[in-house]
């Protein structure tokens, strides 16, 4: 069942159709962008229900359609039988300590996992990335998980411990692991989370050529304030990329 077809799909889900079905659309733009691949995840707050997120069973993400997302509580709890992803505490936590949230995008992007693991902070070094301008801390699991982890944020308490290391922030990496950026909107956070793996791709390029200029806090400011008016433009065209490239789903996936 389609969320243009979808009686059933609306009697299951919390959110709103049209959430539920712009939901799916980011998980299969941020695989297409290349941010998401076979993990990490997306998640939006319930239109209905500002202490409920949407977020899809644990599943890749180019694989999520409609079926597939499920509600969860701010404790990062469902009714569903379906296994949930393990690092669902990330979405609950942030959700719960920033009512401003409205969406959360955890990715391992690539470009980006060296900045977590260096002593070169990211920074904003073009208009399209104003949001990183005052940098984006970093997140160390060792500080509540000890040295021997698996990195993965599996409980409520590495969930609010990252939660505190982002702040009021737009983006927050994961030491050896990551990175999440929130907005919002979904819009915002699929756009920001696009833009911090292009941004680091830059960086890491200006930075092979020698010293390098970022943009200051009142350049990002103002870029921030441009670029919000455009957010839509780079969403439509990503979800006709994103549709266009998907090809047949398979009936059902299992798991
Ligand atoms: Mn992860």
């Amino acid at each position: 069942m389609s969320a243009e077809s979808g009686v059933a799909v609306e009697a299951l889900k919390p959110g709103s159709l049209s959430q539920v079905a712009e939901l799916v659309d980011a998980n299969h733009i941020l695989f297409d962008q290349g941010v998401l691949d076979a993990f990490g995840h997306v998640s939006v707050r319930s239109e209905q229900d500002p202490q409920r997120f949407l977020l899809a069973r644990n599943l890749a993400p180019a694989l999520v359609s409609e079926e597939d997302i499920l509600q969860f509580t701010l404790q990062g709890d469902t009714e569903d039988s379906r296994p949930p992803y393990l690092e669902r505490f990330i979405h609950g936590e942030i959700y719960r300590a920033r009512p401003d949230v409205v969406a959360v995008v955890h990715s391992h992007s690539p470009a980006v996992v060296p900045f977590s693991v260096s002593n070169v902070p990211l920074r904003a070094v073009m208009h399209m990335a104003g949001f990183l301008a005052e940098g984006a801390p970093v997140f160390e699991i060792r500080d509540v998980a000890g040295t021997g982890s698996d990195v993965l944020v599996r409980n409520r308490e590495s969930g609010e411990a990252l939660a505190r290391v982002l702040g009021s922030g737009s983006v927050v990496l994961m030491r050896g692991h990551g990175s999440v950026a929130v907005g919002a909107s979904l819009r915002e956070a699929v756009y920001r989370a696009v833009y911090t793996e292009v941004n680091a791709r830059a960086q890491a390029s200006a930075l092979a050529l020698g010293a390098c200029t970022y943009l200051t806090s009142d350049e990002g400011v103002a870029t921030v304030e441009t670029m919000s008016g455009q957010l839509h433009r780079a969403w439509g065209i990503w979800r006709t990329r994103a549709r266009g490239s998907r090809g047949p789903l398979p009936d059902s996936v299992p798991l």
